[in-house]
């Protein structure tokens, strides 16, 4: 054999011995073999399972979606290569066979307001706004727009607010319309929407799933209605997350429910000691006694979990009384994203609600001197003397 041909065909191909490895190997062929090509075929018709190809399903990713589809108490899963692209195949898996009409959070994380209006929106797809947490108002939108699906998150950015999910899940239940929740924020460990009668669960593995700031992804997890209708759509349009962040994911999730409990208990902590402190203003936590969704907070979430995000305004700071302040940040990460082991800090109205109005964004509560805390695994006590340095100046 000539090296060219050796250089193709040495090594590969073997079958796998009969031993079973503790965890999933990742898997890169973008194509299997079968003995024969009858079988090949019964797999392209889906009379057989097995491999085909790598954009219909790949086994390191088969292992992952059937972790996610445990955690959420799902019917089956998708890992996708991005949070987003997890938001745009569940909405279209959610619209296929209804009207194409979205009643929407209108405090939606950023890029999702953006991929309704600059992407559903001129393929006819229209939204209408609702803020989430008054349910008169969601009722009287379903009622009256007949939209085909409802998009909310469990928690919202940066304000944490939380709407009725339960009790939209029976409204969009009686009148057909599918349920989509992003459930980022909340996890599975504070609560699981298919649960509750939501249609469709998308995450952004990228945040605590993954949890370690080396994967973007993401992922929708499906009642048994739609399962098929995304597996579909995505042996057609191929948004399938790669074999080496399946890995990374799988990985991170092991420690996942372990760095959650710590990180929400690390968040409780803090938002307490901000509270008390005279530089603060006002702070941000679902814990809070006075909370205007307690309720719902108290309804859906367990006891001790009230996740762990918190978001402080800084007392008669400006844009620039913020950045002197984050940036006098030692410890605590400067940057965006969310739910790492690390203690991370992000400025809303330069990041997320970076285009919108000043005007539009007082509209949203989003003032100039809000700042929003991803609460890490750390030991609590550095990152508040971390905190202290920088609120002394
Ligand atoms: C980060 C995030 C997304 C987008 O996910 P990517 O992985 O960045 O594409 C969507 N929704 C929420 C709530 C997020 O925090």
């Amino acid at each position: 054999m000539k090296i060219q041909t050796k250089a193709v065909h040495a090594g590969d191909r073997k079958r796998h011995c009969i031993a079973i490895p503790v965890t999933t190997p990742i898997y890169t062929a973008s194509s299997y073999i079968y003995d024969d090509i009858e079988q090949l075929d019964r797999v392209f018709g889906r009379e057989m399972e097995g491999d085909s190809y790598a954009r219909y399903e790949n086994p390191t990713n088969r292992a992952l979606e059937e972790l996610l589809t445990a955690l959420e108490s799902g019917a089956g899963a998708l890992a996708t290569s991005s949070g987003m692209l997890a938001i745009q195949y569940a909405l279209q898996a959610a619209l296929l066979d209804r009207r194409k009409h979205v009643v929407a959070a209108n405090a939606l994380y950023g890029a999702t307001i953006r991929m309704l209006m600059s992407m559903f929106e001129p393929l006819g797809v229209e939204t209408t706004w609702v803020d989430i947490c008054d349910e008169q108002a969601v009722e009287k939108a379903i009622r009256e727009r007949k939209p085909g699906c409802v998009l909310m998150e469990t928690i919202s950015n940066p304000l944490l607010r939380v709407g009725p999910m339960d009790h939209i899940a029976s409204l969009c239940n009686e009148s057909g319309t599918a349920l989509v929740v992003d459930n980022t924020f909340a996890t599975p460990m504070m609560v699981r929407p298919l649960e509750l009668g939501a249609n469709i669960v998308v995450h952004s593995v990228t945040k605590y799933l993954a949890g370690h700031g080396d994967v973007l992804g993401g992922a929708i997890i499906s009642d048994p209605g739609h399962v098929e209708t995304v597996r579909t759509l995505s042996r057609t349009g191929g948004p399938l997350l790669g074999p080496f962040e399946s890995y990374l994911t799988m990985r991170g999730i092991k420690t996942f429910p372990l760095r959650f409990e710590r990180q929400c208990r690390n968040a409780c902590e803090i938002a307490q000691w901000l509270a008390t402190r005279p530089e603060i203003e006002r702070v941000y936590f679902p814990a809070d006694p006075n909370h205007p969704d307690a309720a719902n907070i108290h309804r859906l979430f367990p006891e001790k979990l009230h996740g762990a995000m918190t978001s402080f305004e800084l007392k008669g700071a400006d844009r620039a009384g913020v950045f002197a302040f984050m940036d006098r940040l030692k410890l605590v990460v400067r940057a965006t994203s969310l739910g790492d082991v690390h203690t991370m800090t992000l400025y809303p109205a330069m990041s997320s609600h970076r285009d919108l109005s000043p005007k539009q964004r007082e509209r949203a509560g989003i003032r100039d001197n809000l700042i929003r805390l991803s609460v890490g695994i750390e030991d609590t006590a550095d990152v508040i003397a971390d905190i202290e340095q920088a609120l002394r100046g």
